[in-house]
């Protein structure tokens, strides 16, 4: 088999995904819809395929990575307190939303080891901070969880996540903590550290473990959440340049180009889109994250798209709206 990727994309979307009203801090529950109308007036609209068939998840895969308190509290809306634990409030509609775009991540991560030829992207967040007995962070559930876990069960396939989220992804760890199985099912997290030069370097370690694991077949699909947050104008965020943040992208997707040379067979990849917060400019996060897949495109099937994103400095009102933690 051929190690190249196709020029096509597949986006999993369908509107069910997406947050009825945004009600807390996080513009991230509505971001696919946003992504979506974006990304059609960029040069990369015109090379996706949109995957609409999947389902919400399941209570009983909901309960692979929650609490039994916690799955009853998100599905009815009490107690209060717990049911909004994520921060991003709790309306039945917003529970729904969740229920598919976890599915959305489920699906992407199957339909990739189907059609290891397609980049497949995930135009979702909210994953990588939850706990298995509460939300946490605009993250209700935890969705790499429950994708990994279902996949390694189903597939006997390993996930490697790569969260270039300016913040640590500790849902897997959490949840690993309780089930060892997550961490067969997930053996690596890299979440890079530091800033600037600094990050890259801590990229690139990470970056190489994930290659190793790769090839000598302890992992079989890589996912990728990189984070709009890490970069230094975000309000939640600050550890690269939009140069630097680019480079995180294009040693990413190098690795696994390098890693299907070696394997000669392209590997199973999804890309979703992690945090971002620009209340002053969300076209910034939005253009950061078509930036991402263009160079997934331009990396692993060859086939360049004109783009550079435009990513404006804070505007002066807003630089210090961060009285909000961090995620
Ligand atoms: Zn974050």
């Amino acid at each position: 088999m051929s190690a190249a990727y196709e020029p096509r994309i597949t986006v999993v979307f369908r509107p069910e995904i997406v947050a009825p009203l945004r009600r807390g801090y996080s513009r991230s529950p509505c971001k696919p819809a946003l992504w979506m109308e974006h990304v059609r007036q960029t040069p990369l609209g015109e090379h996706l395929d949109t995957l609409a068939d999947f389902e919400p998840i399941t209570t009983a895969l909901l309960a692979s990575a929650h609490t039994r308190d916690y799955v009853s509290a998100f599905l009815t809306g009490k107690p209060r307190g717990l049911a909004e634990s994520s921060g991003n409030g709790w309306s039945a509609g917003y529970r729904d939303s969740v229920l598919a775009k976890v599915g959305a991540l489920l699906a992407a991560t199957q339909h990739a080891v189907t059609r290891p030829e397609r980049i497949v992207v995930c135009p979702t967040s909210g994953d990588h901070h939850a706990q298995p007995s509460r939300g946490g962070g605009f993250c209700p559930i935890a969705g790499q969880v429950i994708a990994g876990l279902e996949l390694f069960r189903t597939r006997g396939i390993a996930t490697a996540w790569i969260d270039t989220d300016e913040h640590y992804g500790n849902a897997i760890p959490d949840a690993a903590a309780v089930c060892p199985e997550v961490g067969q099912a997930i053996p690596l997290n890299i979440n890079p550290s530091g800033s600037g030069a600094a990050y890259l370097a801590s990229l690139d370690q990470g970056l190489s473990r994930v290659e190793h694991a790769l090839v000598t077949g302890s992992v079989g699909l890589v996912c990728v959440g990189h984070g709009a947050d890490s970069h230094e104008w975000d309000a939640l965020g600050g550890s690269v340049t939009t140069a630097q943040w680019l480079e995180t992208a294009r040693r990413t997707y190098a690795m696994v180009a390098r890693a299907s040379r070696r394997l000669q067979r392209p590997v199973p990849i999804v890309t979703s889109f992690f945090g971002g917060y620009r209340d002053d400019d969300y076209a910034s996060v939005l253009d950061l994250h078509v930036a991402d897949v263009a160079i997934a495109r331009d990396v692993l099937a060859q086939a360049r798209t004109p783009f550079t994103p435009t990513v404006s400095p804070p505007h002066p009102d807003t630089s210090g709206a961060t009285a909000v933690h961090p995620r």
